[in-house]
């Protein structure tokens, strides 16, 4: 329902005829119309405040129907005698014209306001302080990572990942490590109970050798990076959980002369062109044989210091040329083919190069830690 005016038109006069109000002149009639166009004036200025009380307004003197207008035409126009009839028309004319140029003037003001206020709504405020979002760095572990990716991509190995539940099969049997074999002591890990063959989450990165394998004829050049599990007590080196990366090269072809070139290659890479590597041989169920990686220490160059415990040389990490036995697992020509693989804890590469003594350190996103490494 509309809002009532406050002042009705004046309806009262224009209801009435010209002869009735007495107005039988040329200028009665514009004194007539003078008085209706001081009447509007007064009624536009009290209800152009609010929109809606305007549009109300509006239709009062101008609806077809029964607005002011019309009901001139209809009350002083039309019934106007001949001598009258031209100066009606007249004053007619020029008061529609006033009406509608107040209200066409009106109509601009009222658009122009609304479109200040939607302004004033969305306008943003530039002095008001933002929001500050803390952005980090990538994590050392996430780091190191991608400088042994780098490394190894350059030498056309890619890079594969696999599931961290793992069945035992691909975990420790078809690895050449069987049921009772003494190797699994030190591969304890968490089995997942109710699953089907015994789901457990995997040692080692390895399992992905034979996945690999399984499914691409040969040759196989991978890394594979990616998190494994064991049962260890939680101490300043050991956690339930750590990073590897595996890496795998089987072909026609690979000597240990390969393996043993591409191992300098990433120890140079990773440590600087001054360090040197030593292999000293070690046991893997599915390597033969089977090697310890050792660098020349990156802090004392080798002349011994209290990183490398006085001996001048620092473990790396352990590897091997590919023992045959796993070749029979993935249907593989034993025969024909030779490889070799290793093993890399991500967390130890990564303690040892940026110099971290606690292993815990990289789990507690203390941004004060990882501020160090940007
Ligand atoms: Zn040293």
């Amino acid at each position: 329902m509309p809002p009532r005016l406050k002042t009705v038109p004046d309806k009262w006069i224009v209801e009435q005829t010209l002869a009735d109000l007495g107005d039988t002149t040329p200028e009665r009639v514009e004194a007539r119309f003078a008085e209706v166009r001081q009447r509007f004036d007064e009624q536009s200025a009290i209800h152009s405040a609010d929109p809606e009380t305007w549009r109300t307004f509006v239709v009062a003197w101008t609806g077809r129907k029964s607005g002011v207008l019309s009901l001139i035409t209809d009350h002083w126009l039309k019934p106007a005698s001949p001598e009258l009839k031209r100066a009606v028309g007249q004053e007619l004319n020029k008061l529609k014209a006033h009406i509608e140029a107040v209200l066409e003037q009106k109509r601009i003001e009222i658009e122009a306001a609304a479109e200040r206020a939607a302004q004033a709504r969305e306008r943003i405020d530039l002095s008001l302080p933002g929001i500050e979002r803390a952005t980090g760095t990538r994590h050392l572990i996430r780091q190191t990572f991608e400088e042994l990716e780098r490394i190894f991509l350059a030498i056309g190995f890619s890079v594969v990942q696999g599931p961290e539940i793992e069945s035992p099969y691909y975990n420790f049997e078809a690895l050449n490590i069987p049921e009772h074999h003494p190797a699994r002591d030190n591969m304890d890990t968490f089995y997942i109970e109710g699953t089907r063959g015994g789901r457990l989450l995997r040692t080692h990165t390895s399992p992905m050798q034979i996945r690999t394998m399984e499914k691409q004829p040969p040759p196989v050049r991978i890394i594979v990076p990616g998190k494994v599990y064991r049962r260890d007590n939680p101490d300043a080196t050991h956690g339930y959980m750590f990073h590897q990366i595996e890496g795998l090269a089987v072909d026609t072809d690979i000597t240990f002369c390969d393996f043993k070139g591409t191992v300098e290659y990433f120890v140079r890479e990773f440590l600087g062109p001054k360090a040197k590597t030593r292999l000293r041989p070690s046991y893997f169920p599915f390597t033969e044989p089977s090697a310890e990686v050792d660098a020349t220490c990156h802090v004392c160059g080798g002349s011994g210091c209290r990183v490398c415990k006085f001996s001048g040389w620092i473990e790396l990490f352990g590897a091997g040329m590919v023992d045959p036995a796993v070749y029979g697992f993935v249907k593989y020509d034993a025969k024909k083919l030779s490889g070799f693989a290793f093993g890399m804890g991500v967390d130890r590469l990564a303690m040892m190069k940026y110099g971290v003594s606690e292993l815990p350190l990289l789990y507690q996103n203390d941004v004060r830690f990882l501020r160090q490494f940007p």
